[in-house]
C-alpha cells in the first residue's frame, strides 16, 4: 500500500485541465439535472463525447477505440469523472460485460461490437437477476432452446439498470434444463431491440431508475452465444468477479483499495462535505454555528474516519464495511442536522440541495446491489476465514 502523494508533473496536470476542459463543456448542468431527476445514470450526449476523445476505455489502444492512456492517466480521468458527478453507472455495466465479450464472443461478433462499444455508440447491460433469483444466481429460470440457428429466449429479468440506456444485454439463460443447476447455462448478448423484448421502469427509493425486462419468444442467433452453450457459469465467473473487485491486476499501485465499496464510500464523502458545510454556515439563535458545538465536531470527526476506513478496507470486507457505514452515517446525520435534513431538494426550506434526505435513501439499496451484505458475509466466512461452507444443524426430532 502506498499513501504518497501524487505529484502531477507539467503533462500531467495539462491532462487533468484537459479533463476539467472537456467536463465544462459536456457535463453541463443540464446534464446533472437530468440524472438527479431521472436516475438513469446515463446519458447519451455526455457518453458519446467520452466515446469520441476515446474515453469510454481510456486504456485501450487508439486503433481499438481507446485513448492508449497510462495508468495514471486512466485513475485521474476517472477520480474527474467521479469528482464531478458524471452519470456513468451504464458506462460501469458496459465495463462489466466487455471481459465476456472479449473472451467469448465470435471473432464477426467482437468485431462489430467492440469498436462501437469503445466510440460510446453501443452500451450493455447485466442481465442476471430474476424475479425469483438473485443471491442464488445459478438458479436463473430464462429459458434458452436452439431450434437450428436461432434460440428462442423467454423469461424475465429483475433489476436490469440501464437496459433503457442500452442496445445488448448480458444475458444469463438456462439453456440445458436436464443438466445439473451450474452447467445448464448459457450467456449471450441479446439486441435490446428485438421483437418480444419489453422494458418497464422501476424506480427505486434511493432514486435509481433501474427495469423489469420481459423476454417474450426472443429470437436470438445462435451468433449471439457467448462461450459454449452449457458453460454460462465459466463465462460469468470473470464479470462477476470484477464487479466484486476480486483479482485486479494493479501493477502500478493506482487502483482503488476498495473497488466495490467505491460509489458507497463516495457518497458518504459527499454527505460529509455537505454536512460540515451545514455545520458552519447555519447560524443558530444565540448565533453560535453548530460547528462551534464539540459534539458536532466529534460525530462529523467519526464520519470522516468511517470514510477512510471504508476506502482503505479491501474486497470482500470493504463492499460491507462501506455499505454499513454509508447507512449508519446517514442516519446519524439526520439524526444530527434535525428535521430539516428530511426536506427533499426542491422543497421549502431543503438543505444542501436535499443532498442530506437523497443520501439517507440511497444508502438503503447499497446493502442489495452486486450481492447482498448478508451473501458477501459468507464469502468472507468462507473464502477468508476458511469457515465450512454451509453451517449444518442437527434435525430437530419429532414430537
Ligand atoms: C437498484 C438495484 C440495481 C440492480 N442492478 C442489477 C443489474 O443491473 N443487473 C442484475 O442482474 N441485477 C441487478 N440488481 C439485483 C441485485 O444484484 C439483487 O437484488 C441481489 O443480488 C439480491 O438478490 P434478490 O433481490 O433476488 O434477493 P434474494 O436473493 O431473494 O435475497 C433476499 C434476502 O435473503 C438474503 N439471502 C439470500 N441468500 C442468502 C444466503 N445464502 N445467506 C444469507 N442470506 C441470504 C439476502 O441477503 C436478502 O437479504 C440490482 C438490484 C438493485 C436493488
Amino acid at each position: 500500500m502506498d499513501f504518497s502523494v501524487l505529484e502531477l508533473d507539467e503533462d500531467l496536470t495539462a491532462f487533468v485541465t484537459e479533463v476539467d476542459g472537456f467536463l465544462d463543456e459536456h457535463l453541463t448542468q443540464d446534464v446533472l439535472d437530468e440524472e438527479w431527476e431521472t436516475g438513469a445514470g446515463h446519458n447519451r450526449a455526455f457518453h458519446r463525447a467520452l466515446g469520441a476523445k476515446g474515453w469510454v476505455f481510456p486504456a485501450w489502444p487508439v486503433e481499438e477505440g481507446g485513448a492508449g492512456l497510462d495508468p495514471l492517466r486512466v485513475h485521474l480521468l476517472d477520480t474527474e469523472l467521479r469528482r464531478r458527478e458524471a452519470p456513468t453507472i451504464t458506462k460501469g455495466t458496459t465495463g462489466l460485460s466487455v471481459a465476456g465479450i472479449r473472451a467469448y464472443a465470435n471473432d464477426d461478433l467482437k468485431a462489430d461490437v467492440l469498436p462501437r462499444i469503445a466510440r460510446g455508440e453501443v452500451c450493455v447491460c447485466l442481465g442476471y437477476t430474476e424475479p425469483d433469483t438473485g443471491s442464488d444466481l445459478a438458479g436463473v429460470r430464462t429459458k434458452a432452446v436452439l431450434d437450428g440457428d436461432t434460440w428462442t429466449i423467454s423469461g424475465s429479468k429483475m433489476f436490469t439498470t440501464g437496459a433503457q440506456n442500452c442496445q445488448y444485454s448480458f444475458l444469463l439463460a438456462r439453456s440445458e434444463p436436464d443438466a445439473s443447476k451450474h452447467s445448464g447455462l448459457t450467456m449471450f448478448l441479446v439486441p435490446l431491440d428485438s421483437p418480444g423484448v419489453e422494458i418497464r421502469p422501476v424506480h427505486t427509493l434511493g432514486g435509481e431508475r433501474t427495469n423489469v425486462v420481459y423476454y417474450g419468444d426472443v429470437q436470438v442467433p445462435d451468433h449471439y452465444r457467448l462461450g459454449p452453450r452449457g458453460h454460462g457459469w465459466s463465462v460469468l465467473s470473470e464479470p462477476l468477479r470484477a464487479e466484486h473487485g476480486i483479482g485486479r491486476d494493479d501493477a502500478h499501485g493506482l487502483a482503488e483499495i476498495n473497488p466495490s465499496g467505491l460509489t458507497y464510500f463516495h457518497t458518504l464523502e459527499r454527505l460529509l462535505e455537505r454536512t460540515l458545510h451545514w455545520a458552519v454556515t447555519d447560524v443558530r439563535a444565540d448565533g453560535a454555528s453548530p460547528i462551534d458545538d464539540p459534539l458536532v465536531r466529534a460525530r462529523l470527526g467519526q464520519v470522516a474516519l468511517d470514510v477512510e476506513a471504508s476506502r482503505n478496507t479491501p474486497p470482500p470486507m470493504g463492499r460491507v464495511l462501506a455499505s454499513e457505514l454509508l447507512i449508519r452515517d446517514s442516519a446519524d446525520i439526520i439524526d444530527l442536522v434535525g428535521p430539516k435534513a428530511l426536506i427533499g431538494r426542491g422543497e421549502d426550506g431543503a438543505l444542501e440541495d436535499g443532498v442530506i434526505e437523497w443520501a439517507h435513501r440511497f444508502a438503503q439499496g447499497t446493502a442489495i446491489y452486486a450481492g447482498t451484505t448478508e451473501v458477501h458475509r459468507n464469502i468472507i466466512a468462507e473464502r477468508v476465514l476458511g469457515l465450512p461452507r454451509y453451517a449444518r444443524y442437527p434435525r430437530a426430532t419429532p414430537r
